[in-house]
């Protein structure tokens, strides 16, 4: 079955640098978060395009070896992770083909809407595809485009997509990066002055990844904008109207690293808001503030600060946990959680404990950590989170599940709290949250997971089939 949707990925580009490929994977180092099951890097010399892709974590991948099979001064580079069922190695990015445009490799964060459609017909007029990503579906459209240069070939291809992308291409002589109209996944744009004054462009998913390669933060990449960078320099066009915006809200509520500016705006310091409006929309009497880690620590920071409760590190994250481990012939309770995390007695002993998170989606984690907790000593836990109830999928590009399995579609408040068996519960406000992204007069984010409106037409998405869908 065709599945190139539920695809969360990282993607970077670098133009002018003599060891493009080398910042490359410094990049996907510090996007590696954003994707853990493949990453690739495609380089050019200005002649050949050469690329590497593999399963598994960027430093595996990328030895010194690897990188040094990749020559020349321009690079793209993508990590993914994708719900198993296609965790294929012909599902990796950048996917590079030779076409009636050149050599080209392309790659992309994002979920493209339309793409069975597209696929179907491409497939009617005689196109055979190796692989179930939307990625391949870009490429057919710019290989049948009748127009002669690979930029106008690609605006041409973007035309006829819907959803979300974000999306980097390299040719021989030129990288060119695009967004959807909607600019519903981030991409900036940063620059690096060389010696004798040249510039290198970078691009990359989340900020973070300049600051690891000594690149300056310039601005995003417009949605519905392109940018061509070539031998004649820097250019930045406008493929499309742009579309009222719709910048992904879970960015900041848990996907990109807090330490990255994102949309324009820091992703610490919105979290930190979050868990201050959080504190004043669901006080409670108690003794310490917890943060589920690592994603929960900037709201329960932010909660502990105005409300006054003393922040404590009670759950200890092991962050050597790989996605493969031989389980114990016996069950141990909990297990899975357990590899994660741990508590620490000494601090939740007969405490009264405000335990923050991000999120709850099926409610199974948090039901485990709760659990995990009282069972440490506390004597009271309160689950605060801080966005509002999960209630809808994504169709943009972030792994949730379908609307059966989202515990806050089928259950109230106070069920989902007696579930997660928690002494009390309470959720950030979607008027909270907007203020917290700054959105509370722009009107520039997509909330579709907690409120079921999404920005687009969303035509065929026959597999998913829920909830309803409708144009807003
Ligand atoms: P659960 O409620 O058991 O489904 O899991 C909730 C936990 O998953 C929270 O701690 C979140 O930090 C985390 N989480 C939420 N959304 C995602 C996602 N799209 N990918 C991975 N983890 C997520």
């Amino acid at each position: 079955m065709f599945d190139g949707f539920r695809e969360e990925c990282g993607v970077v580009a670098i133009h002018g640098h003599p060891e493009a490929a080398n910042l490359a994977y410094l990049s996907l180092h510090a996007l590696q978060h954003r994707g853990q099951e493949s990453a690739g890097i495609a380089t050019s010399d200005g002649r050949e395009i050469r690329c590497h892709k593999a399963m598994g974590l960027v430093a595996d991948i990328f030895t010194p070896e690897v990188v040094g099979r990749l020559p020349g001064h321009m690079a793209i580079g993508h990590t993914r992770y994708s719900t198993a069922g296609d965790t294929v190695l012909g599902n990796a990015q950048p996917f590079y083909v030779m076409c009636n445009k050149g050599p080209i490799a392309v790659a992309h964060n994002g979920n493209i809407t339309n793409a069975s459609e597209v696929r179907r017909e491409l497939e009617q007029d005689g196109s055979i595809f190796q692989a179930s990503s939307d990625t391949e579906v870009i490429l057919h459209l710019i290989a049948h485009s009748r127009e002669r240069n690979i930029a106008g070939a690609l605006r041409e291809a973007l035309l006829q997509l819907d959803g979300a992308f974000s999306l980097v291409l390299l040719a021989r002589d030129r990288i060119i990066v695009a967004r959807d109209p909607y600019g519903f996944r981030p991409m900036s744009m940063g620059l690096m002055e060389l010696s004798g004054g040249k510039m290198c462009y970078c691009f990359a998913s989340e900020t973070c990844a300049f600051d690891l390669i000594g690149a300056v933060y310039m601005n995003e990449v417009e949605p519905g904008e392109m940018v061509i960078v070539g031998p004649e320099g820097m250019v930045r066009q406008r493929y499309t109207v742009p579309k009222p915006r719709a910048h992904c809200v879970f960015e900041h509520v848990y996907f990109s690293r807090p330490d990255s500016i994102v949309f324009g705006k820091s992703v610490q310091l919105s979290r930190e808001l979050m868990g201050r409006l959080l504190a004043l929309e669901h006080p409670v009497d108690a003794d310490i503030v917890v943060p589920v880690p690592d994603s929960g620590v900037p709201a329960a920071l932010g909660y502990a600060d105005e409300s006054g409760i003393p922040f404590r590190q009670a759950l200890i994250r092991n962050h050597y946990v790989g996605r493969t481990f031989i389980e114990p012939s016996q069950a141990i309770r909990d297990f899975g959680v357990r590899l994660k995390l741990n508590p620490v007695r000494e601090l939740l002993a007969g405490k009264r404990v405000v335990l923050v998170d991000d999120s709850i989606v099926r409610g199974t984690t948090s039901r485990k950590i709760v659990r995990m907790v009282r069972g440490a000593g506390a004597k009271e836990v309160h689950l605060r989170i801080s966005c509002p109830p999960t209630v809808s999928p994504c169709y943009y590009g972030v792994d949730t599940p379908r609307k059966r399995e989202l515990i806050a579609a089928n259950n109230s408040v106070e069920d989902i709290c007696r579930y997660v068996e928690a002494d009390s519960l309470g959720y950030l406000s979607l008027s909270a949250l907007r203020k917290a992204v700054d959105d509370d007069e722009k009107q520039e984010h997509c909330y579709a997971c907690y409120t079921g409106n999404y920005p687009t037409e969303l035509v065929n998405i026959d597999e998913l089939s829920e909830p309803k869908l409708r144009r807003i």
